[in-house]
């Protein structure tokens, strides 16, 4: 990369106006990842914040002709993966929060969004229009519908993957043209939205985890409002609960019964949004097990917890908690509570219902200090034995570093998805010391089973690239063919998921 022209900045401002390119120290620090270990490691040049699509197509010709990185947000609330920090320390954020329309298909169930539409945006318009549509929503809903599932996020309810729920996408490629996918590709296509495929190959993927577009429009499915939900809170009361737990789930999983993707989380994943370590002691070692029991006594959660819930007509909800009650006869359960709802009643204000929320934020106060975490998630088979082995490895790592346990087991409909998160202190130098070690060492514990991230924070791109090794890292060798053939001059977004352009690979 040449560089940095600040005739560039002159370009930037006169395709889309002085007061949207953000070049202040107040500016850059906005978008820094203030849970990065070092945020100084991936500090932006500044941002440019373009209304829409055809300012952004402006933008990718200035960058093209100056050379200068891009990295896109939608809303950079992706928190524990980067934020809204690039990669490379100087790329200029393309921030498209400004872009915010909204296109419900009442009728079909499904919405086109621009990146800048948040969940809360998305909700409060199918409320305010009294549309019957749900949607899914990540622990934290602070973010965009789009970026979100772009970058593979995930939801509770039975749309919770939700980058198998993007249906067509409009991207301004990294040349500055500028194309719909799918049946979108047909100029006026009512079915743009409607069918997964187009006529040849599907792209919609391609631009998931990926530097080869920016996507401007996306089309997402949503579920219409169910009959009723209605499902328990499990608690189990001991650590080895987890194998059983996940192999008497499982197959009502894999038989399409459960339809949302049950995670089964420690104590802490429950806890550390509703209290602080320092309440319960003052020793910064291993948690005492006393303390583990007052805090779950307190709250009354398990060591580890698990949501399941149905969704459909009342009569087949009902019929499903029957086989759910047959299949946890005779388990040593801790504790269920029902929950139920049914159409008519006021919203139950949780993301299990499609409600955007914000509270699990607060586990990065479990510490104290300027709060943060990283993300560690490895993808297994769905076996309990491998998640208790799984979960034994990596507890001795947490506890080897000195870091207090916090990991769930995500069941999708063929895997398990180990989401860990390494809460920390910024503050507190000593474990801020304990974090980049641990994080490898987990990283090369999974690849020696054969488990590889789902996602992962900016600092650990490379890393977890380097893990996908097949035939000598074809994926990747596929990869930077791509990248080369899209993005000649490597402005965008350069090394995302490990991609670097020509010139500028580690
Ligand atoms: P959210 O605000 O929902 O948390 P982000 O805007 O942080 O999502 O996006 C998550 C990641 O997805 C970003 O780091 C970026 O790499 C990628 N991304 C987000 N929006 C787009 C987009 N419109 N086009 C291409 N990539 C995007």
């Amino acid at each position: 990369m040449t560089e940095f022209n600040p005739a560039a900045w002159r370009a930037f401002s006169d395709a889309i106006g002085s007061q949207w390119v953000l070049t202040t120290e107040t500016d850059r620090q906005s978008y820094f990842d203030h849970f990065a270990q070092d945020e100084s490691l991936h500090a932006p040049a500044g941002a440019v914040a373009p209304a829409n699509a055809e300012e952004v197509r402006a933008i990718v010709r200035i960058a093209n002709q100056y050379r200068v990185p891009l990295w896109p947000i939608s809303r950079g609330k992706n928190f524990g993966y980067g934020g809204s920090a690039p990669v490379m320390q100087g790329s200029v954020v393309l921030d498209m929060t400004r872009m915010k329309a909204i296109e419900v298909d009442r009728e079909n169930g499904t919405v086109l969004v621009e990146p800048g539409v948040g969940f809360f945006d998305l909700y409060d318009h199918l409320q305010e229009n009294d549309i019957p549509l749900w949607l899914s929503v990540p622990g934290n809903s602070w973010g965009s519908v789009a970026g979100n599932a772009l970058d593979r996020g995930v939801g509770y309810t039975s749309y919770g993957d939700h980058a198998a729920q993007i249906c067509g996408v409009e991207v301004v490629l990294p040349d500055g043209d500028l194309v719909r996918t799918g049946m979108g590709a047909m100029a006026g296509s009512p079915a743009w939205n409607l069918h997964h495929h187009g006529f040849g190959p599907s792209w919609d993927g391609m631009f998931c985890q990926s530097n080869f577009g920016i996507v401007t429009k996306l089309g997402l499915w949503l579920m219409p409002e169910p009959g009723a939900v209605a499902g328990y809170d499990f608690e189990f009361d001991q650590p080895d609960d987890l194998g059983w737990a996940i192999d008497t789930l499982m197959p009502l999983r894999k038989s399409g019964l459960i339809r949302q993707a049950p995670s089964i989380g420690n104590w802490l994943r429950s806890a550390a949004v509703m209290t602080r370590r320092e309440e319960w002691t003052s020793n910064r070692g291993p948690l005492d097990e006393s303390v583990v029991t007052a805090i779950r006594e307190r709250f009354h959660i398990g060591w580890w917890s698990v949501q399941v819930r149905f969704y459909g007509d009342e009569e087949v909800v009902d019929a499903s908690m029957r086989v759910l009650d047959r299949a946890f006869d005779n388990k040593p359960i801790l504790s269920k509570l029902p929950a139920r709802w049914k159409r008519g009643d006021p919203p139950e204000g949780s993301p299990m219902t499609g409600v955007p929320v914000s509270f699990p934020l607060a586990n990065s106060n479990w510490h104290g200090g300027r709060g943060g975490h990283v993300g560690y998630s490895p993808v297994l088979p769905p076996s309990g034995d491998l998640a208790m082995d799984q979960f034994r490895r990596t507890y001795a790592l947490y506890e080897k570093y000195g870091m207090d346990y916090h990991a769930s087991f995500a069941m999708g409909e063929r895997s398990l998805t180990n989401v860990n998160q390494l809460l920390y202190n910024k503050d507190d130098a000593d474990m801020m010391g304990r974090v980049d070690g641990m994080f490898r060492e987990l990283v090369a514990d999974a690849k020696a089973h054969g488990y590889g991230e789902y996602r992962t924070h900016i600092d650990y791109m490379d890393l977890v690239a380097e893990s996908f090794d097949f035939n000598d890292h074809a994926l990747r060798r596929l990869n930077v063919k791509v990248k080369d053939a899209l993005d000649p001059n490597g402005i965008l977004a350069p090394g995302k998921s490990g991609i670097w352009p020509r010139g500028e690979r580690p």
